[in-house]
């Protein structure tokens, strides 16, 4: 089969591989498509995943070809959505029900070989069927499950004011979904107008270009501050900057992927004095099941976020395209 590898940092190769082999507890799968992520650029510069070399993508979807001998539920031919994250089930975290804290936390894609290849090998536990949901909408399901999670633990109250930082892919998820999750007003802020005219179609309440003049327009548009606060960008002055403008007793959530070595100044004093909630959220946890009836139902519109596809061979480019910011999602789509 063809597989697009990260060889070491900095350094990917597109070459012939052995198809894997489905162990008893495994499914086969062909790959429809696979989404590129912010994770995707991490592991290319070497500072997340791995070892290396490593066959990424783990935002997949696809065919069930073969199953293992124990399987109970997955059938040959059944169309389905892989859930990269894996967990062992019997360490610490995983018997309180904590798995993606899994002492052994592995993800098909980061930690193994993953979907950017013409077929991949998932445990049976880890595989969700489709129905008939179309491929490239399927592969946004791994993304808005994590979407889901962060919000699932925040919990937006009914008719706050949110403020979302960043309108690429996964903001724009974030958007529609607190948006359908009860918020009076969404607020997004990015650097491209391309990508705010998208969040207002996609309803976003005020969409203001981040720049100099950008703190004095979120104060016009609510001078006391946002209840709710969202960095989607995983940038850390931005992340630094959200305290700005939360209102008193105001949620923050860090959902963007930072730098591991990055720090940021917070006062102590206001989070006291604010009585303020900070929020992580950390890949997903069972959200799967709800992200699909997200999707299914067009309570969350995915389409509009595709912008580029490319082949196998192309991985390159396509991960170059989907780090440059020009493009809003990538998909690989092996043919
Ligand atoms: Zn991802
Ligand atoms: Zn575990």
């Amino acid at each position: 089969m063809k597989a697009a590898y990260y060889e070491a940092p900095h350094e990917l190769a597109v070459r012939e591989a052995p198809e894997p082999e489905p162990g008893p507890e495994d499914v086969l799968i062909r790959v429809a498509a696979c989404g590129i992520c912010g994770t995707d650029q991490h592991i290319y510069e070497g500072d997340f995943g791995g070892p290396l070399p490593l066959i990424g993508g783990h935002e997949l979807v696809g065919e069930i070809v073969a199953v293992g001998a124990a399987m109970l539920e997955r059938k040959p031919g059944e169309r389905v959505a892989v859930n990269p994250n894996v967990f062992c089930g019997s360490c610490f975290y995983c018997q309180r029900g904590q798995v993606n804290h899994c002492l052994r936390w592995s993800a098909i894609g980061v930690t193994r070989d993953g979907g950017f290849a013409d077929y991949v090998v998932a445990p049976e536990t880890n595989v969700y069927s489709i129905g008939e949901l179309d491929f490239e909408t399927a592969a946004f399901i791994e993304p808005l499950s994590c979407v889901v999670y962060g919000l699932k633990r925040m919990r937006i109250p009914i008719g706050a004011n949110a403020l979302i930082y960043g309108a690429g892919p996964i903001g724009l998820l974030m958007l529609q979904l607190v948006a359908h999750d009860g918020a009076g007003t969404v607020a997004v802020v990015d650097m491209k107008q391309e990508k705010l005219d998208l969040a207002s179609r996609l309803g976003a309440s005020h969409s203001v270009l981040a720049g100099s003049s950008a703190d004095d327009t979120l104060r016009e548009i609510s001078p006391l501050g946002f209840d709710v606060v969202i960095d989607c960008t995983g940038v850390p002055a931005v992340v630094e900057h959200m305290f700005t403008h939360a209102r008193n007793e105001g949620k923050l959530l860090f959902f963007g992927v930072n730098p591991s070595e990055a720090r940021v100044a917070v006062s102590p004093y206001d989070v006291y004095r604010k009585d303020l909630e900070i929020y992580g959220s950390f890949a997903l946890r069972f959200t799967f099941h709800d992200a699909i009836a997200l999707v299914e139902s067009s309570a969350v519109d995915v389409k509009p976020l595709l912008s580029d596809r490319f082949p196998i061979e192309r991985f390159p480019e396509a991960l170059a395209l989907a780090g440059s910011g020009e493009a809003f999602k990538v998909q690989i789509q092996p043919d």
